[in-house]
């Protein structure tokens, strides 16, 4: 429950190193900052120089893990090649893991306990939801593995039931994988890889993947004419990544003040 009149809560900083090739932009930090105005939060930005290594890193994290003024911590990934993501990821707080990147909140989230699950792949789920979408007993195929999208995207479609086929860069023969998908979910962060030809008819589509000009890992337009139903690029899964966060947010900061 949400207190009644707005509110700013004290809320999301993003530890952020200069940006890498691949890295967050500047852009992507100012959008998220702007949609934790807009949704009445503070938000807090925190740039490393570029020569801070893991631990100078995992050291910010920690601080503002303690910080009472913060309710969340989001770091912005991929980090540059040095860093130690996965040592950064688990220096955040439990209760602070709004985007739910942690080794604890993976295996929270895979078990069914609580905790913030990842945002993209919940964000996947609640628009799967939304529309209906049949779960229990279809075949799911997820193009990508990586910890904050395709595995925990996966975990969260076993366990409402649906067969999970999980496909990556080794996979011998991927057309053939999403051909007997039901839902298909692509995760891969390359551009129009699967095309519209290997989609069933009827099934549904949910692109996550984001390349440099707008495009998805679909080939949106073959697809579309088979799907029952797509996600577009942008404008599909990007706006409920941002939602979620903010949710787990709001959440985590009525938690610590045990509203
Ligand atoms: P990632 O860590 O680079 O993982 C990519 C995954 O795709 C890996 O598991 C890789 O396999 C697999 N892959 C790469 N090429 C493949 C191929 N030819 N065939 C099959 N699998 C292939 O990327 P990520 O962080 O998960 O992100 C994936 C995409 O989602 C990117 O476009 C990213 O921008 C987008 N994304 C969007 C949102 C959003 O809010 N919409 C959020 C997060 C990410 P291996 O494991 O074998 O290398």
């Amino acid at each position: 429950m949400l207190p009644p009149e707005p509110t700013t809560l004290p809320v999301t900083s993003s530890p952020t190193l200069p940006t890498p090739a691949g890295s967050a932009s500047t852009s992507t930090i100012s959008n998220q900052a702007n949609r934790c105005r807009a949704a009445g939060l503070d938000s807090q930005s925190r740039q490393l120089p570029a020569q801070a290594n893991t631990e100078d890193v995992a050291r910010l994290v920690r601080d503002l893990s303690k910080d009472t003024q913060v309710d969340g911590i989001l770091v912005q990934h991929p980090m540059p090649s040095h860093i130690n993501e996965r040592h950064v990821f688990d220096s955040i707080a439990a209760g602070k893991d709004v985007d739910g990147v942690t080794t604890a909140s993976f295996g929270a989230m895979s078990l069914g306990e609580p905790g913030f699950a990842s945002c993209t792949p919940a964000g996947i789920m609640r628009l799967l939801d939304a529309y209906d979408v049949k779960l229990a007993g279809q075949q799911a195929v997820v193009i990508g593995r990586s910890p904050i999208l395709g595995k925990p995207v996966g975990m969260l479609l076993l366990a409402r039931d649906a067969t999970v086929t999980f496909c990556h860069s080794k996979t011998a023969d991927l057309a053939e994988a999403v051909r007997r998908a039901d839902i298909v979910v692509a995760a891969a962060g390359r551009p129009r890889l699967i095309q519209g030809e290997w989609i069933k008819p009827g099934a549904i589509v949910i692109d996550a993947g984001y390349n440099p000009g707008n495009i998805g890992d679909v080939d949106y337009d073959a697809a579309a004419s088979r799907a029952r139903l797509i996600t577009p690029v942008p404008g599909g899964v990007g706006p409920m990544t941002i939602a979620v966060l903010l949710a787990q947010t709001i959440q985590a900061a009525l938690a610590a003040k045990a509203i």
